[in-house]
């Protein structure tokens, strides 16, 4: 499976989450806010830090594609409709901020998925409209190759 050299078509789709953002030219991305004061970097946008408390110093910027990943569960049961078992994960963004989301192509088995191991984002179309018909681009998380 090719990692991120396959470009995916996001016309037309809408973003999952507000912090995916789907540029006009080039590639998707999360983003996320750093404080300037202390430089912590936090997923989505902000107007205070979490950690120092400051107001109004965030900047918003592009976070990295790229990470560690922190921690996972196994899940088999869900929603009707949702293929079981997946992997829910947790991952520390190279750079900063911490995204929960599905680890794919990957066996959904302990013995497969180490803690700390390197992953990366990748985007695709979700695989569910919505009511009114909308697509939706989404993003996962992937073994680092
Ligand atoms: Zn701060």
């Amino acid at each position: 499976m090719p990692p991120n050299t396959e470009a995916t078509e996001t016309a037309g789709l809408l973003p999952v989450v507000p912090f995916l953002k789907i540029p006009e030219e080039g590639s998707p991305f999360l983003s996320g806010s750093l404080c300037s004061q202390c430089k912590t970097t936090f997923l989505g946008e902000r107007s205070f830090c979490a950690k120092c408390g400051s107001r109004d110093e965030m900047e918003t910027l592009a976070l990295a594609n790229t990470g560690e990943l922190y921690v996972y569960s196994i899940v088999f049961r869900s929603f009707p409709g949702i293929e079981v078992p997946y992997v829910s994960a947790i991952v520390d963004l190279d750079g900063g901020g911490t995204v929960k989301g599905n680890l794919i192509n990957i066996d959904p088995e302990p013995e497969k998925i180490k803690m700390g191991m390197a992953v990366e984002v990748i985007y695709r179309k979700a695989p569910r409209k919505d009511a009114e018909g909308n697509e939706y681009l989404t993003y996962y998380f992937q073994p680092k190759i």
